[in-house]
Parts: structure tokens; C-alpha cells; sequence
């Protein structure tokens, strides 16, 4: 069933508490934990609860909980940031560089960034 968690899926397996993660806030619906690998001074996951490949399925199945991870990266900013400002970035497919196909919002922050981001 569309939404269901997945055996082989590593956030669904951050959500299960089965494979470790730094959590720096979590509500019903969502989950926020650190990067493994940071690109910048804060680098934050925001995923739902649920599994979808990305975020554009997540919205179009999910638009309440799509909406969630978009709070939630705003709040996630502000707990870790402040209010200077953060870049949120939603990798869509493997040409644009999606690697976990679970789908997640990056909060980016703690320093400038470019634009057109290249
Ligand atoms: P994507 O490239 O799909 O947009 O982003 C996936 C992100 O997940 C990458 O920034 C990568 O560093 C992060 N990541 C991959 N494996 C793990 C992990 O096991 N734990 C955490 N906390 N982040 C991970
Ligand atoms: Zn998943």
C-alpha cells in the first residue's frame, strides 16, 4: 500500500529506530536528524514518517504530511539557525543527484550560498 514503510529503504529504517541518527526533532508525522555527511554547519534531514520515493509523490499522495516536512524544515532552521536564513533543497530523481529514495527536504544553513546554485 502507497505510504508503507520498506525493508530495504535506509530512512525507513531511521524511522523504525533501527539504524542509528542524530534526531533533533520529531512530531507524529515527521522526522529530523543530521546529515552523515554535512555540506554545510547545519545540514538537516526532514523526512516523513511514510515511505515515498520523493517529495513531489509524497505531495501529490500526502499533501498534509508534505506540508509537515515543509514546517518542519522552517522550525528545524530556526532551532538550529536562528533567524539568518537557510536554504531548503528537495534532490528529485538520480539526475539530480538523488541518492536515498525516501523522500526528504535538506536544511542548509550557517553559511552564504549561490544563485543559480549551479
Ligand atoms: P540525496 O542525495 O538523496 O538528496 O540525499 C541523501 C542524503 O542522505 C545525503 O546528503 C547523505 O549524506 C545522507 N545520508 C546517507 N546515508 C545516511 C545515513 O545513514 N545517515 C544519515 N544521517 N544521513 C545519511
Ligand atoms: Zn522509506
Amino acid at each position: 500500500m502507497a505510504g508503507e514503510p520498506q525493508a530495504d529503504c535506509l530512512f525507513c529504517k531511521i524511522v523504525k529506530g533501527d539504524v542509528p541518527a542524530t534526531v533533533v526533532k520529531e512530531t507524529e508525522t515527521t522526522v529530523a536528524f543530521r546529515d552523515i555527511n554535512p555540506q554545510a554547519p547545519v545540514h538537516v534531514l526532514v523526512i516523513p514518517k511514510v515511505h515515498y520515493p520523493d517529495a513531489a509523490s509524497l505531495a501529490a499522495a500526502e499533501p498534509a504530511v508534505a506540508a509537515d516536512v515543509l514546517r518542519e524544515a522552517g522550525e528545524v532552521a530556526l532551532q538550529e539557525n536562528g533567524d539568518s536564513g537557510f536554504r531548503i533543497v528537495f534532490n528529485t530523481g538520480a539526475g539530480a543527484g538523488q541518492t536515498v529514495f525516501h523522500a526528504h527536504a535538506h536544511v542548509l544553513g550557517g553559511r552564504g550560498f549561490n544563485w543559480p546554485p549551479g
